[in-house]
C-alpha cells in the first residue's frame, strides 16, 4: 500500500500586482493552488496593498484556506536617476561619469542614488545596469562625489534603472528609509513572512530581526533571506543559522554572479536549507513565457520539476502573476507539474540521520526525526503535530516524510505562516481537553474530512501535558478504526 497524495507537498508563492488584485482573480489563484502571496514593496502603494490583504483574509475565511502573506522589502537596491528623452545610447568604449549630484542624465553623466558610491568603489570593479544589460568598468573615483567608468557592453541607458555592483563592498545599512516604512506597514498588517533583498551576511538578518522587535515587540513575523549577492553565498552558513527561511533570488543573483553559476548555487542552497529544516523558495523566471503565453516552455516545465525533485519548499511566480496575462492559469500549470512529479518521483528521502546541534532541543528534534522514520517504517498516512510555536512543523517538514503532515494549533499567527512549509497542512484547534481526547478528536476530524481512512496508521507527536505548551516529548502510533 502506498500513501495517498491528497495535496501538493511543494508550495507555490505567487507575487501580487495589477494583474492579480481583484477578489475574483485571487480566488481563482487560490483554487488553482497558490499557497503564499508575495507583496513586492518595490512596487505598489499601501492603500492597494491594504485592499488586497483584506481580500485574502476574506477568501481564507470563505474557502477555509490559510494562504500566507510574504512582504518583500526592496533592501539596498541601487538605481540611476532620470535620463534625458527617457533613454540615451551608451557606446562600447565610451566614458560615463556617475555623480552624487541630482542631474538629468545623458550619455556622459548620470545621477546615482547611492551616495557613498565614490567612497566604496575601487577601480576595476564592475557596474551593471538594467539587470546586467549594460556593463561598465570603473576607471577612477574622486572618493567624494564622482566615479568615471568605461562602457564594456553598451546599449540604451534609460531612467531609474537598477544598478548591481557585484564586486563592491556596499556600506549601506541593510534597511533603507523606505524599507523601514514598508516593514512597519507589513508588521501592522500582520504579514507572516518578511523577505529582505540583497542580504549580505548573517549580521543583516540579526539586524532585521532586532528592528522587527523594536517596531513591534509582539510580532510573530518570521524572515526570509533573499540570496542574490555573492557576499551572501560566501556567508551562507551564518545566514542560514540566523534566518527562518531562504529565497534563491535567481534574477539578481544571475546578474551579480555569472549566471551559469546559479544552478549549482541553487542546489547547494536547497541542500543546506533542508539540512537546517528551514524553508527555501526558488524564485524568478520559472514560468516566464506564461506572462504572455498560455503554456510554459518545456525548459520551464523542467525547471519547476527539477526544483520539486531537489526538495525545495516552494516555487515562486513573479511577473507571471503580478503583471502577466494569465495569473490563474500559470498557477494551475505549476500545480500540475508539481503534482505529477510528486506522484512519480521518490522525493521522500531523509536517509542520512541529521545532526542535532541544539542541546536545548535535543528531545524534540530527535522525536520529530524519529516520527518521520517511524512513518516510513509502517507506511503511515499522516504525522500529526500539535504545536504553539510551529517549531515541530519546521522539523517534521524538513525531513520530507512521505506521510501527510497535519498541524493542529490554536495559534492564529502560525496557521497561515506554516503554509509556506513543504507538505504542511494546518488546522485551527482550540479545545482544551486531555491529550487522549484531543488525539481521538483530531483523528475524528481528519477522517470526517477524508484525509485519513480506516486501516491507516497515523503518528501523533505532542508535548504532554498539552496545557503547558512545552517541548514535544511524545510520539504515538495508532491505527485508524
Ligand atoms: P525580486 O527578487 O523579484 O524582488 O528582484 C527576486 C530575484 O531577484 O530573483
Ligand atoms: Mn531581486
Amino acid at each position: 500500500m502506498s500513501v495517498r497524495i491528497s495535496y501538493n507537498r511543494t508550495k507555490i508563492v505567487a507575487t501580487l500586482g495589477p494583474a492579480s488584485s481583484t477578489p475574483e482573480i485571487l480566488e481563482e489563484m487560490i483554487k488553482a493552488g497558490a499557497d503564499v502571496f508575495r507583496v513586492n514593496f518595490s512596487h505598489g502603494d499601501y492603500s492597494a496593498v491594504e485592499d488586497v490583504v483584506k481580500h485574502i483574509h476574506d477568501l481564507n475565511r470563505k474557502l477555509g484556506t490559510h494562504v500566507s502573506i510574504l512582504g518583500d522589502l526592496q533592501g539596498p537596491k541601487l538605481r540611476i536617476g532620470e535620463v534625458e528623452n527617457n533613454g540615451v545610447e551608451l557606446k562600447e568604449g565610451a566614458k560615463l561619469t556617475f555623480t552624487s549630484e541630482k542631474v538629468m542624465g545623458n550619455a556622459d553623466r548620470v545621477f546615482m542614488t547611492y551616495q557613498q558610491f565614490p567612497r566604496d568603489v575601487k577601480p576595476g570593479e564592475n557596474v551593471l545596469i538594467d539587470d546586467g544589460k549594460l556593463v561598465l568598468r570603473v576607471d577612477s573615483t574622486n572618493g567624494k562625489d564622482e566615479v568615471v567608468a568605461t562602457v564594456l557592453h553598451g546599449g540604451i541607458l534609460s531612467s531609474k534603472k537598477g544598478v548591481n555592483l557585484p564586486n563592491t563592498k556596499i556600506s549601506l545599512p541593510c534597511l533603507t528609509e523606505k524599507d523601514l516604512k514598508d516593514l512597519e506597514f507589513a508588521l501592522k498588517m500582520d504579514f507572516d513572512w518578511i523577505g529582505l533583498s540583497f542580504v549580505r551576511s548573517g549580521a543583516d538578518i540579526i539586524e532585521l530581526k532586532h528592528i522587527i522587535k523594536e517596531l513591534k515587540a509582539d510580532s510573530k513575523a518570521r524572515v526570509i533571506a533573499k540570496i542574490e549577492k555573492p557576499e551572501a553565498v560566501l556567508d551562507i552558513e551564518n545566514i542560514i543559522s540566523e534566518t527562518d527561511g531562504l529565497m534563491v533570488a535567481r534574477g539578481d543573483l544571475g546578474v551579480e554572479v555569472p549566471m551559469q553559476r546559479v544552478p549549482v548555487i541553487q542546489k547547494m542552497l536547497v541542500k543546506k536549507c533542508r539540512e537546517a529544516c528551514k524553508p527555501v523558495i526558488i524564485a524568478t523566471q520559472m514560468m516566464e513565457s506564461m506572462i504572455t503565453n498560455i503554456t510554459p516552455s518545456r525548459a520551464e516545465v523542467n525547471d519547476v520539476a527539477n526544483s520539486v525533485m531537489d526538495g525545495a519548499d516552494a516555487v515562486m511566480l513573479s511577473g507571471e502573476t503580478s503583471v502577466g496575462k494569465h495569473p490563474h492559469k500559470v498557477v494551475e500549470a505549476m500545480s500540475k507539474i508539481i503534482a505529477q512529479v510528486e506522484e512519480e518521483h521518490s522525493l521522500y528521502y531523509s536517509e542520512r540521520p541529521p545532526i542535532f546541534k541544539d542541546p536545548s532541543r535535543f528531545i524534540s528534534d530527535n522525536l520529530c526525526y524519529s516520527a518521520t522514520q517511524l512513518a516510513k517504517q509502517v507506511n503511515a498516512s499522516a504525522i500529526i503535530t500539535m504545536t504553539h510555536s510551529g517549531y515541530t512543523a519546521f522539523r517534521v517538514s524538513g525531513y520530507r516524510p512521505r506521510a501527510n503532515v497535519f498541524v493542529f494549533t490554536s495559534n492564529y499567527n502560525i496557521l497561515t505562516q506554516l503554509n509556506l512549509l513543504w507538505g504542511v497542512r494546518c488546522f485551527y484547534y482550540d479545545k482544551n481537553i486531555s491529550t487522549d481526547h484531543t488525539i481521538a478528536d483530531i483523528k475524528f476530524i481528519l477522517k470526517k474530512n477524508g484525509l485519513i481512512s480506516a486501516g491507516d496508521y497515523i503518528i501523533n507527536i505532542a508535548s504532554i501535558p498539552l496545557s503547558e505548551k512545552g517541548m514535544t516529548n511524545m510520539v504515538k502510533l495508532t491505527e485508524v478504526e
